[in-house]
């Protein structure tokens, strides 16, 4: 039989996945010699044996890869057979200025759950037990390649029984970085008042004893810092509330499992799927209806924020026990707006007036990492992302085309920022709301980190064109000092983008697309957020937009939609006070009409986000609002699903009008129609609306396709009835299934605008 020889490289997702002892195995089964080693740009190896043997290894490399590898390529070269006996695993090799994608942080394994539960394991009731299949990743490294010395395990020293287990390629926790044990790894302990808990039994019965009770506790995890109590308990609920100074935006549980789940909530195959997923996002579901879980956890809202157990210290936490709360309330430690809290001093510091205790640990964050948001869509069974960061970042999107490195710094709120690579998008975890110092740093630090990790020195630096916005300044701040080129990118251009680049359109083509959103920049100077686009990736032409109507306060109106009210009102001719009689707003009225007729501060707007908003300040649902979206999200939660009328919008050649429907709701509201059918019509209208333009847009220019992004697809019954309806008339929709329709996607449309643009320049 002819010996040959092959050198191989593999790319994707191969590190700390198991990837070279399943490489070493499959040696071992096909008889080949050579070794196998990991570099900066994946994995490396060079066999030599027969030649049957060795086209059999490529195949098994492809369909046999273990279940947490993603591998991007293959590429092998022929080699001269080499004078090896045996087949071995070598030290890792560092090269220069290659990348290697880094795996997000996985759930504890089933395997690694059982030796929690088994009292004969070294590892029973070890809060950090982890394997090659599972635990930390992200947040853990510090520098690349994978290994332990480069994670914030190397002040751990392993061992003799890690160090063995590490070492053998037969076992599970073969190369497994964060390895460690209650012998020589990372320990918990509570600090109640002045008290140090020190044994970690007694400091896991403290802190679920204090839940239990009612208290609020701070619990270190894997990312960063969770605020606890008991979901069932109102108090317990409100004191958090009130001492985290966040009145009313919905609070996420932790329940221990999915029957569990299945008592509390609605829940679907894809549903399940996905929560008890090895990303483990907080998922909403809909609750049913008379479950024990406080109305305070998610006032007026019919879907609730779950998650299960996802790191052994949780399970433990999480433990049933009679007069041990089921459901936790599990929310981001931090002081409200800030990013969420990773080192221990400084949860003591910032969260000691929140918490009557902490569950503290000694294993450093070197990552800061928030809990995922998803829920899926109804009608498509898809997922709906809606805060895409543990368990999915920093997991590279795959581009149609190469692309050179580009840093997009994406929008304010909900911001993310993408790194751009070769085939790759990595946009980032959630970083929070750019309005702060902190967050503003948190952001710059995690830019500089990604930049190092993924070896990206941008060519490019894509921004929002919002000149106030503190990413803007910071691109613009790092062009002056680097000298990088800037490309400004418009808000709801880069939605859409963003919208076609996860679908995977290749670059010609061209879609219709519906940028819905609560506010961004406009071309015009003007506040966008109604935008109706013919868009391709590198341009776009604003066909359709929202009548502008002023916003009455600029941002004052985000958080008071009665002034969005007030401005639409007078829009079809309606004066304030013949309308409603209460004085609350009293003060403010001639302040409102002068804005009306000088525009002084009331700048222009075709938001969408903000015609939810006056639509629900007018159904007397909310004339303020303590977290963005939440008049929308009530109204939409009161839709009457009996309801089948809609209301009707006017078309002209560039402009949608919303008067005609502004004049059926109020004729509804002083025929005392409910507010659950206003809410219906309202919807159904603008789906019916969204099919018209397409239609218009499609006799126009023959486009089929449709994108549907920014944060008001968000609305699950907007979405599922716009979809439906665009079906149904032939078009092909495109919605958002790896990155949020909101501002939490932006980044990916920034950097994919800006490499169309400087590819068609040449
Ligand atoms: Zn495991
Ligand atoms: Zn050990
Ligand atoms: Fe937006």
């Amino acid at each position: 039989m002819s010996q040959a020889g092959l050198r191989v490289q593999v790319k994707g997702i191969v590190q700390g996945v198991g990837f070279r002892p399943f490489v070493y195995n499959l040696a071992q089964r096909l008889d080949l010699r050579g070794w196998v080693r990991n570099t900066s740009g994946g994995v490396e190896l060079e066999v030599s044996g027969e030649a049957d043997a060795l086209q059999q290894m490529l195949q098994a490399l492809r369909e046999e890869a273990p279940p947490l590898a993603q591998i991007d390529s293959i590429n092998a070269a022929d080699h001269s057979p080499n004078g090896f006996t045996g087949f071995e695993i070598r030290h890792s090799q560092a090269m220069p200025g290659a990348f290697q994608p880094v795996s997000a942080d996985l759930s504890i394994c089933p395997d690694c759950l059982d030796d929690v539960r088994d009292p004969a394991s070294r590892y029973y009731r070890y809060p950090f037990v982890n394997c090659t299949n599972c635990g930390p990743r992200f947040t853990i490294i510090r520098d690349l390649p994978y290994d332990r010395p480069l994670t914030t395990l190397a002040d751990f020293a392993m061992c003799p029984d890690c160090s063995a287990e590490y070492q053998d390629p037969a076992n599970r926790r073969y190369h497994a970085q964060p390895v460690s044990c209650p012998e020589c790894g990372p320990h918990i302990w509570a600090l109640v008042g002045r008290e140090s808990i020190e044994n970690q039994e007694l400091a896991l019965t403290c802190i679920r004893q204090l839940v239990a009770k009612g208290e609020v506790v701070a619990i270190k995890g894997l990312g960063g810092f969770h605020l606890a109590c008991d979901a069932s308990n109102p108090i317990a609920v409100n004191l958090l509330r009130t001492r985290k100074r966040r009145p009313d935006k919905p609070l996420a549980v932790m329940m221990p499992d999915v029957e569990t789940v299945r008592r509390y909530c609605e829940l679907s195959q894809a549903e399940e799927a996905e929560l008890i997923s090895n990303r483990r996002p907080i998922l909403l579901l809909r609750k049913r209806p008379d479950t024990q879980i406080a109305e305070e956890v998610a006032p007026n809202q019919t879907t609730l924020g779950v998650m299960l157990p996802y790191t052994p210290l949780h399970y433990l936490l999480l433990e049933p026990a009679s007069g041990i709360p089921e459901v936790w309330v599990m929310t981001s430690g931090n002081r409200s707006e800030e990013p969420i809290i990773t080192e221990n001093q400084k949860a003591l510091d910032q969260l000691g007036e929140i918490a009557s205790a902490f569950l503290l640990h000694n294993r450093p964050i070197q990552t800061r990492m928030d809990d995922s948001v998803m829920r899926v869509e109804v009608s498509s069974q898809t997922l709906s992302p809606i805060r895409r960061s543990r368990g999915y970042a920093p997991t590279p999107l795959r581009l149609a085309w190469q692309t050179r490195p580009i840093l997009a710094t994406g929008a304010e709120l909900k911001n993310a920022f993408c790194l751009t690579r070769e085939g790759y998008a990595f946009l980032s975890q959630h970083i929070g709301d750019l309005q702060n110092y902190e967050t503003l740093q948190a952001f710059e630090e995690a830019i500089a980190h990604q930049e190092h990790l993924f070896r990206i020195h941008p060519e490019l630096i894509a921004h929002d064109l919002h000149p106030d916005y503190l990413s803007t300044r910071y691109a613009l701040e790092r062009s002056e000092r680097e000298g990088t080129p800037l490309v400004g990118v418009q808000h709801h251009h880069a939605h859409i983008v963003a919208c076609m680049a996860e679908n995977g359109l290749a670059a010609d083509e061209r879609v219709i697309g519906f940028s819905f959103d609560g506010s961004g920049y406009g071309s015009d100077g003007a506040i966008w957020g109604g935008e109706v686009l013919e868009a391709g990736y590198a341009d776009f032409e604003r066909a359709f937009h929202l009548q502008y109507v002023p916003l009455l306060g600029g941002d004052r109106a985000v958080r008071e939609p009665w002034r969005m009210a007030f401005s639409w009102l007078n829009q079809i001719g309606y004066q304030w006070d013949q309308v409603f009689s209460d004085s609350q707003h009293v003060d403010s009225l001639a302040v409102l009409r002068h804005q009306v007729e000088t525009g002084i501060n009331a700048p222009l707007t075709s938001s969408v986000g903000r015609l939810f908003d006056a639509v629900a300040a007018l159904s007397g649902l909310r004339g303020e609002v303590s977290y963005e979206g939440q008049a929308a999200i009530e109204l939409e939660n009161r839709v009457d699903t009996e309801e089948t009328g809609a209301y009707p919008f006017a078309v002209n050649e560039h402009v949608f009008s919303a008067e005609p429907t502004l004049l059926a709701i109020m004729e509804d509201l002083s025929a005392k129609i409910p507010v659950g059918r206003i809410a219906a019509r309202f919807h159904s209208g603008l789906a019916d609306l969204v099919l018209r333009l397409a239609e218009t847009m499609n006799e126009r220019s023959g486009l089929t396709k449709v994108a549907l992004s920014g944060g008001v697809w968000q609305n699950m019954t907007l979405l599922s009835a716009a979809r439906r309806r665009l079906q149904n008339g032939g078009f092909t929709v495109l919605t958002h299934h790896k990155v949020p329709a909101n501002d939490g996607g932006i980044a990916l449309g920034q950097a994919t605008v800006a490499h169309h643009r400087i590819h068609m320049e040449g």
